[in-house]
């Protein structure tokens, strides 16, 4: 996708406060965090294997969702997260899911305790 924020951060071109990467997967701070560990965790797909959201997941990318969620527990532990005080994973799918940046990303949000739902 031409113009994707996230693209130009994999690809070096835009600045991104790294916490993870792998040939897989790319972690950065949120710009705009919500709570004190607001971090994004995106696939390192990009051209025509790019994800626009979770929607765009299929057999032919599952081996990128596969390493992200392998890299939850470590960039979550390496921030001082744990499953003891807890955390939260969200993606935004679309206009009604609120998305604003169409290159697949989850969220990873803790560090305080958080709304019991957001919706
Ligand atoms: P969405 O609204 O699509 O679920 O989430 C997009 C997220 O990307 C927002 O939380 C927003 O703050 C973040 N964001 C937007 N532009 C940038 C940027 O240039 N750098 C970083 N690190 N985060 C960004
Ligand atoms: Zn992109």
């Amino acid at each position: 996708m031409q113009n994707c924020i996230f693209c130009k951060i994999i690809a070096g071109e835009l600045p991104a406060k790294k916490v993870f990467e792998d040939e897989f997967v790319l972690a950065f701070h949120d710009i705009e965090p919500v709570a004190p560990v607001h971090v994004l965790i995106i696939p390192k797909t990009t051209g025509e294997n790019h994800i626009n959201s979770a929607h765009g997941i299929s057999e032919s990318n599952a081996e990128y969702i596969a390493k992200i969620f392998e890299a939850v527990p470590k960039i979550a532990a390496s921030l001082g997260l744990s499953d003891d005080n807890g955390y939260r994973i969200v993606t935004n799918i679309g206009k009604d899911g609120k998305q604003s940046v169409f290159h697949l990303h989850f969220h990873l949000i803790g560090g305080k305790p958080l709304p019991a739902r957001f919706w």
